[in-house]
């Protein structure tokens, strides 16, 4: 009731201003006074749209380090999705009404950042429809788990929050099965996962962690009564879907494949590019052969160091292959693999503070960990920051140990990450990749960008930053790392060619296994894992590749307008301070147009 009434407030004060600002048609000076307001009124209306947007989704407030309303589970049924749309349209009639000319340039992407969202979550709810077919979006372990390990609140205010935030965990799985309407085998599967690894949150440990808090005995009773019966509404979806993916192995289910209508519009709003999917698509096709190439001649330079006397295969590709697989052997051993990344991260920014590469905040440690259970099953390595309300909560970067794996998993996960590209990999997760991005993000001067941040800038630097480091000497233009990059920059255009070719172009399994192992010289383990992202996600895995294009190629642009004032630190720093602002949009802005 309370946001409508701000909403309401903040439409009649820009009706109003509008009519003012109404000026006639030959004049061509913007009136100072009017760009004030609306400037002004912008500034209101981002508050309220923030403050209307956490209460309408509570629990990615909470991920975003807004704790006003952690308590509450919100119930993702029809009524839920109702609420939502309405909330979308009233926000979209309000932004309407600001002549967008009249805004700062940063306000400027501030508005079409909040329209991309809107549209892109109106679109998610009546045209996607995932909420229907991906089984995987209903788990409630992390944002239980974000409350018990945060740090922002005592124990007891957490745990109260955790009291009221179960009384839903029932209800809310019901839902969950009301929705679910002829979903995929592959996201059934992952809920299922998931939802087992949930289990761990509800733990014996969690009750006792209150009964040793300050909460009164009522409290205490009735948070361990509500632990078991979370868990059994955990177990109950845990069983019903295995009893649906029975029958989906048995039946089949939807096909993971979206098709390219809507691959194009999901591209479009996840991706914020100019560039079309497809066009996308046939840019990394181009750059393919490109790398290939620049790989042949690093693998006939290595060729005699490696394989003196012997042969050297004439085929381009078969040459690559063999010195790639040669290098490979040079790995950590399955048990060092969290210990080894843990060592490796202040020798990074020792590298970019003695190079002056970009100016790196001392204050934010960065905490290397195991992933938690619950996050497993994923990417065998992610970075999770604290958003922009408690920026002095932990940021961690979480390595998935090897322990599950076989002996022969392990070995080629290993040999995928070598020695090597176990290096670009640290540079992409965390220095000066996501983490350093993320802490930039934070301090953006505009809580829109810091919070609502696009995906493919995210991603697309910390692909560009493998390749900064590198011609900035990195690894002293050792021709290993440079050819073992190259693989690794193969698989992020490979990424999208996979992507655009699963959901658009239906490639099979097989096809797109060899388009990773043949194509682009992965090793089995890495091309299963990928293949199944790719079945599990659509368009996520070609922002990787659209971000890093649209960076370099940008900064390229930028360093010709500087000349001689060009400094790579600068233009990091200017560059990051942004936040996570789709790339054109800040392009437009360092360039002032
Ligand atoms: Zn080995
Ligand atoms: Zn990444």
């Amino acid at each position: 009731m309370k946001q409508k009434i701000i909403a309401l407030s903040i439409a009649m004060t820009l009706s109003g201003s509008l009519l003012v600002g109404c000026q006639s048609p030959q004049q061509t000076v913007t009136p100072v006074q009017a760009t004030a307001t609306q400037s002004a009124l912008f500034e209101q209306f981002s508050t309220q749209f923030i403050d209307a947007l956490w209460q309408q989704y509570p629990t990615w407030a909470l991920y975003s380090g807004n704790h006003i309303n952690d308590g509450k589970l919100v119930i993702p049924n029809a009524k839920n999705r109702q609420q939502q749309l309405q909330f979308a349209d009233s926000q979209l009639a309000l932004l309407a009404q600001f002549d967008q000319s009249q805004l700062s340039p940063s306000q400027k992407i501030d508005a079409k950042l909040i329209e991309n969202l809107l549209t892109s979550g109106k679109w998610q709810i009546e045209t996607f429809k995932s909420w229907q077919w991906q089984p995987s979006q209903y788990n409630v372990a992390s944002g239980f788990a974000q409350i018990i390990n945060g740090s922002y609140a005592s124990l007891e205010e957490r745990l109260t929050a955790v009291l009221e935030r179960l009384t839903s965990v029932a209800k809310y799985y019901q839902a969950a099965r009301q929705n679910i309407e002829n979903p995929t085998l592959e996201h059934t599967q992952l809920a299922l996962m998931q939802n087992q690894g949930a289990l761990s949150v509800f733990s014996d440990q969690l009750i006792s962690k209150a009964q040793d808090s300050n909460l009164n005995d009522q409290q205490k009773v009735l948070f361990a009564s509500l632990v078991l019966e979370a868990r059994q509404a955990v177990m109950s979806h845990v069983d019903w879907l295995t009893k649906l993916e029975a029958k989906l192995t048995q039946d089949g289910g939807r096909s993971f494949r979206i098709g390219s209508e809507l691959y194009e519009q999901k591209f479009t709003f996840d991706i914020q590019s100019d560039l079309s999917a497809k066009e996308l698509y046939h840019k990394a096709l181009a750059e393919k052969q490109q790398v290939l190439s620049e790989m042949a001649k690093l693998a006939d330079t290595l060729w005699p160091k490696y394989f003196a006397g012997q042969d050297k295969p004439t085929n381009q590709q078969q040459l690559i292959a063999t010195v790639i697989n040669k290098l490979s052997a040079k790995h950590v051993k399955r048990e060092d693999f969290v210990t080894h990344i843990r060592a490796q991260i202040p020798e990074l920014e020792a590298f970019v503070n003695d190079n002056k590469l970009i100016s790196l905040d001392k204050d934010k440690p960065l905490i290397v960990r195991e992933t938690p259970k619950y996050m497993q099953g994923f990417a065998g390595a992610s970075i999770s920051a604290p958003g922009p309300y408690d920026k002095k909560a932990n940021t961690y970067y979480n390595v998935t140990p090897l322990d599950n794996m076989s002996d022969e998993q392990a070995e080629s996960y290993l040999r995928e990450y070598n020695h090597w590209v176990l290096q670009v990999l640290n540079i992409h997760e965390a220095v000066p990749g996501h983490y350093t991005q993320l802490v930039y993000s934070n301090m953006a001067p505009s809580l829109i960008k810091s919070l609502f941040g696009n995906g493919a800038m995210v991603e697309g630097w910390a692909v560009y930053s493998e390749r900064m480091m590198l011609e900035e000497g990195y690894g002293d233009f050792e021709p290993e790392l440079w050819l073992m990059y190259y693989k690794w920059n193969l698989r992020v255009i490979t990424n999208t060619i996979l992507d655009y070719s699963i959901h658009v172009n239906n490639l099979s399994k097989a096809q797109g296994l060899s388009l990773m192992m043949d194509g682009a010289f992965q090793q089995k383990a890495e091309a299963e894992g990928k293949w199944r992202r790719a079945t599990l996600s659509q368009v996520q895995l070609t922002s990787y590749y659209s971000g890093f294009r649209d960076i370099y190629d940008f900064r390229t642009e930028y360093k010709a307008t500087q000349g001689d004032d060009y400094s790579v630190r600068e233009f990091h720093d200017k560059f990051l301070s942004y936040g996570s602002a789709p790339v054109k949009y800040i392009r437009e802005l360092m360039l002032n147009k």
